[in-house]
């Protein structure tokens, strides 16, 4: 099956549409996110413009918006090039004039002929004393319906004004066509919801501020819309994977014993839990796809080799996968004691490995000589062959994608999947990210761990922080601390957060001497460099943009300088707090800002110095910023969405999720009429790599 003709129009390039051609589609395409019609409208409106007000020139209050009836008296040209061309009208009330910049007289004239009646539209200012419009919209008598209407404001980019968008958008809304209902109909019903065409049309033409509010009723029903194809999309993923039976371990648990003996410590109440819930997963003939959840720190590696022995026991490998390099030889040198105690023989397998030593370590994995393999991305290619891949580890998951997901796990049969992420996601969220996995939470952090401390350092006071940063680490001499420093944020551009950092770099070096810098340019193995050295101790300072490679641990590091912190989300503060407060040393995080700070931005910095407890912040950072920026879309890999906004529509994707769930009881392969409407939905959204999931096709 390929994409229904009903959509075709909706997916034509923005350029069909009126005003819209090759000089600015880009911009246009910058605007509403993507290149078709489609697109723009999902661009909605933010307000709106009601010029149905008509009130007489002398009761017209200031600043409004008004549509009038007027004669034109004179018109009165410009002496000078700076000066505007005003015209003189009246209404049987009083007396206004109409105010043109730079306009041509020949134009002027022959829209407001001297003598005539005229329909003119605009706002109301009033210039010494004396109402005026600058620059109104004109019209003959017989046109008044033309401009008295209510005009939708959309959110502009420089080059594009709210005409020009708006045209477009009219034009699009023509493209609307009717599409065969998705929707389960009684639960329409009940929502009091309006078909999908009439509900995207009526978004685009708000005629109060309610209209305006994401809890009304059209905007639901396109949040739903959009909740629902998610939704689906990951009830399929789960379906496919849960189809392909799973494998069930009989183990008895020699292996994790022995490696007990090696851990200096015994297991936090969350570790115990979240193993038990795996061990039921693996013991289960279904398939494991479980998402385990933990701030940094929270002891989730431990967790992860716990389940991998089981695999092994059983006589089937594990894998465990990370995001990159640096991470996957931590993982390795982490795991090592644990797993040479309990006598199992492991490799690893990064994109470094070349030539023989490649060759060898694939022999190794294909012969099931190595148990257990540790890696990064280089594990999904297409020469890599497990004996028996019986349990797939992926760590810092939102690096990686549902897909990549599904590739790993696709190199055994029936393999299990757990997924580790240190970002403390809102339960909202993730579902939207992880619907298809069952989640298990580390909410509580090993014993021992002393709470870094949170200083906010108005950037008046920087100096005097530097210098007692100076002194600390002249004290500290070989043991000094280890700072990191994360450079500000500039908005949308890398190259002025790279100027940013290396300006800082090259102060701190020349007052420290000991400083690096790693930043999102550089190529990974001299990232990699510095960040060695930093963790070898000999770098003091580690000036970065935001870009410090999650997970790194460098457990010496036991000071946070955020430059700009009011410029940071929640939870990216969050994140960057995390990378001290690793070792036994009391740490200090530094929120160096500028004000005057905005309300949210209060708030923001005043929880990051009430708490440490990632998920509590993660919920907050839902709450004061919505769903679209959180941890700073962009690194996070979590569904954007378009049409909901779920700090308001929470409790729709709940819906959502029920009603995927539902459709996969009773249509799983989508061939019942709401089924067949239910692909539309997803060839909609662009979900078209779920439908391949579907038997049919
Ligand atoms: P995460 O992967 O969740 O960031 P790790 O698994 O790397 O966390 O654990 C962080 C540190 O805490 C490691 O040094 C680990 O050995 C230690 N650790 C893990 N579990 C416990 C525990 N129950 N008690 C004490 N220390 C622990
Ligand atoms: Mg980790």
């Amino acid at each position: 099956m390929s994409r229904p003709f009903e959509l075709d129009a909706l997916f034509q390039s923005l350029t069909a549409l009126p005003g819209v051609g090759p000089r600015n589609a880009k911009l246009f395409e910058k605007l509403c996110g993507g290149p078709k019609v489609l697109d723009l409208l999902w661009h909605l409106p933010v307000d709106f413009i009601d010029r149905r007000f008509s009130p007489k020139i002398s009761e017209a209050p200031e600043g409004c918006v008004a549509t009038m009836e007027i004669t034109v008296l004179d018109h009165i040209p410009n002496a000078r090039r700076n000066q505007p061309y005003r015209v003189k009208v009246r209404d049987d009330s009083g007396v206004m004039s109409l105010t043109f910049f730079h306009a041509h007289k020949d134009w002027i004239e022959k829209q407001l002929p001297q003598g005539e009646q005229r329909i003119v539209s605009g706002k109301i200012e009033y210039y010494q004393g004396n109402p005026q419009m600058v620059h109104p919209d004109v019209a003959p008598l017989s046109e008044r319906a033309s401009l008295e209407t209510v005009e939708a404001i959309y959110p502009l980019t420089a080059g594009l004004t709210n005409k020009v968008v708006r045209k477009a958008a009219v034009g699009a809304l023509r493209f609307i066509s009717t599409l065969p209902e998705w929707l389960e109909p009684e639960y329409k019903k009940r929502q009091k919801w309006d078909d999908w065409d009439v509900a995207l049309k009526q978004t685009h033409e708000p005629e109060n501020m309610q209209a305006l509010l994401p809890e009304q009723s059209a905007r639901q029903r396109l949040a739903y819309d959009e909740l629902l194809a998610n939704q689906l999309t990951l009830a399929l993923v789960r379906h496919r994977q849960k189809r392909i039976g799973g494998r069930v371990y009989k183990c008895n648990g020699v292996l994790r014993s022995k490696m007990m003996t090696a851990l200096p410590f015994s297991l936090t109440g969350a570790q115990e839990r979240s193993l038990s819930e795996i061990d039921k997963d693996m013991h289960a003939p279904t398939r494991m796809l479980r998402l385990l959840q933990g701030d940094v720190g929270s002891g989730k590696t431990v967790v992860a080799a716990m389940a991998m022995l089981s695999a092994v026991e059983t006589g089937a490998q594990a894998a465990l996968m990370a995001p990159t390099e640096i991470l996957a030889r931590q993982h390795a040198e982490s795991l090592k004691p644990w797993l040479e105690t309990a006598g199992v023989r492991f490799v690893t397998l990064t994109g470094r490995d070349k030539g023989k030593d490649r060759a060898l370590l694939l022999e190794q994995i294909q012969n099931g000589a190595a148990q257990i393999v540790i890696g990064t991305h280089a594990l999904f290619q297409d020469d890599v062959a497990f004996a028996d891949l019986g349990l797939a580890v992926i760590d810092e998951q939102h690096r990686f994608g549902v897909h990549q997901r599904l590739m790993l796990s696709a190199k055994g049969r029936g393999t299990d999947v757990l997924v580790m992420t240190a970002t403390p996601i809102p339960r909202t969220l993730t579902l939207t990210a992880y619907g298809d996995m069952d989640v298990s939470r580390l909410d509580e952090k090993p014993p021992g761990r002393k709470p870094v401390e949170t200083l906010l350092i108005p950037h008046e006071k920087l100096e005097d922080m530097i210098e007692g940063l100076a002194r600390k680490i002249k004290e500290g001499g070989p043991n000094g601390p280890r700072v990191y420093w994360v450079c500000p944020l500039v908005e949308e551009s890398e190259v002025l957060d790279l100027a940013a950092a290396e300006e800082r770099f090259d102060i701190l070096r020349y007052r420290f001497g000991r400083v690096g810098l790693v930043h999102g340019r550089m190529k990974p193995q001299d990232k990699d460099e510095v960040m060695a050295r930093f963790a070898a101790g000999e770098l003091d300072i580690l000036v970065a943009t935001t870009v410090i490679e999650v997970g790194v641990n460098v457990p010496e590091a036991t000071l946070m300088v955020i430059e700009h912190a009011e410029r940071f989300g929640l939870s990216q503060l969050h994140q960057l707090r995390g990378r001290v407060g690793r070792g036994g040393d009391q740490s200090y995080c530094f929120l160096v800002y500028t004000g005057p700070l905005g309300e949210t931005a209060k708030e923001r910095l005043s929880i990051m110095r009430q708490t440490e407890d990632g998920f509590l912040i993660a919920e907050k950072d839902l709450e004061l910023r919505g769903a679209g920026d959180i941890l700073g879309v962009k690194q996070s890999g979590l569904p954007a969405f378009r049409l909901a906004d779920l700090s308001v529509h929470g409790e729709l994707l709940a819906a959502a999720r029920d009603d995927a769930q539902l459709i996969m009881d009773r249509d799983p392969e989508l061939e019942s009429e709401r089924g067949k409407a239910l692909k539309t939905l997803l060839y909609l959204f662009e979900r078209d790599q779920a439908i391949q999931y579907l038997r049919s096709g």
